[in-house]
């Protein structure tokens, strides 16, 4: 039979300009929290665009509706007990802060690193394209971010390693009580 992982229904948003880590955190984290049994859904925002919100585009109005919907789903999701990752450049403060209301068990984490570092990583080519003027209304370059102001984790992707910046989101949810107190420590035994 298979081992169920006790834990609490949480969404863990994380909020970041393209690039800053986002993707690559989450899905560490997914993969640790699956390995131990935890229900898991990741809800990445290039693939929830293909999807759930096909049609939207950049615009104030189509970015905060992208992010309604992902924060509806995520709403459903952890009522029913599932840990919730959520990887989306969010980049509105006023909608992050609506779904985390209606969300109630929620987590913030701004993965952060300076435009300049996630411009030299430009992991998609996107910044490239942006310079040029090939995209248009690209988060930080032609379109604001508004950071966390009271984010429950922040991760310094430029100054930590991943494991540091895994270790901190595990840590959270253990303080907060949506994991076992340990449970990444008792993963490593
Ligand atoms: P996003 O999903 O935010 O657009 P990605 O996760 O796709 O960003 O890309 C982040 C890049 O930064 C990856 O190439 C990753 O290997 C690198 N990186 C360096 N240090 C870290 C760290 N501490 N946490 C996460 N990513 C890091």
């Amino acid at each position: 039979m298979e081992q169920i992982m006790q834990h609490r229904g949480v969404t863990v948003w994380f909020t970041g300009l393209s690039g800053a880590g986002k993707t690559t955190i989450t899905q560490a984290v997914a993969t640790e929290l699956r390995n131990q049994g935890c229900r898991v859904e990741v809800l990445d925002g290039d693939i929830v665009r293909e999807n759930l919100t096909k049609g939207l585009g950049f615009s104030k109005a189509d970015r905060d509706e992208n992010i309604r919907r992902i924060g509806f789903v995520s709403q459903l999701l952890t009522r029913n007990g599932v840990i919730v990752l959520v990887s989306a450049i969010s980049p509105y403060r006023a909608v992050r802060e609506e779904v985390r209301g209606k969300i109630g068990q929620f987590v913030e984490v701004y993965v952060n690193a300076p435009l300049a570092v996630c411009e030299q990583r430009d992991v998609k080519g996107l910044y490239k394209k942006a310079r040029a003027g090939e995209i248009q209304q690209f988060t930080g370059i032609s379109d604001p971010y508004e950071p966390p102001l009271n984010p429950e984790v922040e991760c310094r992707t430029d100054l930590e390693t991943l494991d540091e910046s895994v270790n901190k989101v595990f840590a959270a949810l253990e303080e907060m009580g949506y994991l076992p107190i340990h449970f990444r420590a008792k993963m490593a035994v």
